[in-house]
């Protein structure tokens, strides 16, 4: 297999924050891996969170290219390999477990999804308001509601959080996602999240540092909504550590590796009874098609982060209103514009 990768520069059409960090322009890296004719594609997007940059997945795309072998339709076996061998790098793992599956699909003129087993993906995405000012905040939710999004995501854990929700509710009467990115300390959350629940939250995500999981189980019981693990559940081990202190999690593929892995995470959350959804970062529609591809098996998506940008490299995911669809093209389904 014939590995090669450039860097993609991408720029959200607002400034993306929330209440740890922001973004005005990033760059994200494009693989594409070439075998028999055949080239698939997929996207890594690094987060620092995880302890990932723009070097260290070269870094790591260069350590992989021995465990790739020469045989691309053995995905399980390479990316079994690929976590083994590269540490923190799940978004590196993550694009290349995507251009896998999209070389597979392509070579077999077949979808991805339906390689899977799964249904044709057709799914709502919550759209995400990030932390701004109250006057760019009231414009970024009039643009949402405009645009068609009927579930809408916010960044809370500042001060202006009651500007926010009562402008948003005062126009807006569907579901309403709250993400405190840790914003808060054990303490005080339980005083914060009874303080939201006038807003009619859906659910809370990771209200606490990603340390103070153990914190997140009396959270519970305060009843105003199921609250979410986001930056406290990166693999499926975490799943398993988080049962029973979280109501749900939030899988994003560069915390855990992609397809195969986000579906480990799926079969022990459901086999533990807990809600699942499935999130990303701010990345380009290369990126957000492998989510897609399998999200008909999670309660909730958050799988924005292409449409957040001013202009998106990619084409081929469809969208109408806040419903997101990918066509039955082979492979991933998305192409260079
Ligand atoms: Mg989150």
């Amino acid at each position: 297999m014939k590995l090669s990768w450039q860097r993609l520069r991408i720029r959200p059409k607002h400034r993306f924050a929330t209440s740890q960090w922001h973004t005005d322009e990033k760059e994200t890296i494009v693989l594409q891996l070439e075998h028999a004719g055949v080239v698939g594609e997929g996207e890594i997007v690094p987060s620092s969170l995880y302890g990932q940059s723009l070097e260290s997945s070269e870094a790591a795309l260069a350590a992989a290219r021995p465990l790739l072998g020469d045989d691309p339709f053995a995905i399980e076996a390479i990316v079994q390999r690929l976590t083994a061998e590269l540490n923190d790098q799940r978004a590196t793992v993550d694009g290349l477990d995507a251009a896998l599956h999209d070389w597979v699909g392509k070579k077999l003129g077949v979808p991805a999804w339906r390689l899977l087993g799964l249904e044709q993906p057709r799914k709502q995405t919550t759209f995400t308001i990030g932390v701004a000012d109250p006057e760019l905040t009231r414009t970024k939710v009039d643009e949402a509601l405009a645009a068609g999004f009927d579930a809408l995501k916010i960044k809370v854990g500042t001060p202006t959080d009651d500007d926010t929700l009562g402008y948003i509710r005062s126009k807006f009467d569907g579901p309403l996602f709250l993400d405190a990115n840790m914003a808060w300390s054990p303490r005080e959350a339980g005083a914060r999240i009874s303080a939201l629940a006038r807003y009619r939250p859906t659910i809370i995500e990771q209200p606490l540092d990603r340390a103070d999981w153990e914190y997140m189980q009396p959270l519970r019981g305060l009843g105003v909504a199921p609250i979410f693990a986001d930056e406290s559940c990166e693999r499926p081990a975490d799943v398993v550590r988080l049962h029973g202190y979280v109501d749900g999690i939030n899988i994003k593929f560069n915390k855990c590796g992609g397809i195969r892995e986000a579906l480990k995470m799926i079969a022990l959350a459901r086999g533990l009874g807990m809600k699942v959804m499935l999130g990303c970062f701010v990345c380009s529609s290369l990126a957000i098609a492998p989510a897609l591809t399998i999200a008909s098996l999670v309660d909730y998506a958050g799988l924005d982060g292409a449409l957040l940008l001013a202009e998106d490299p990619y084409e081929g995911i469809e969208r109408t209103g806040g419903l997101l669809s990918l066509s039955d093209a082979p492979g991933l389904g998305v192409r260079r514009r």
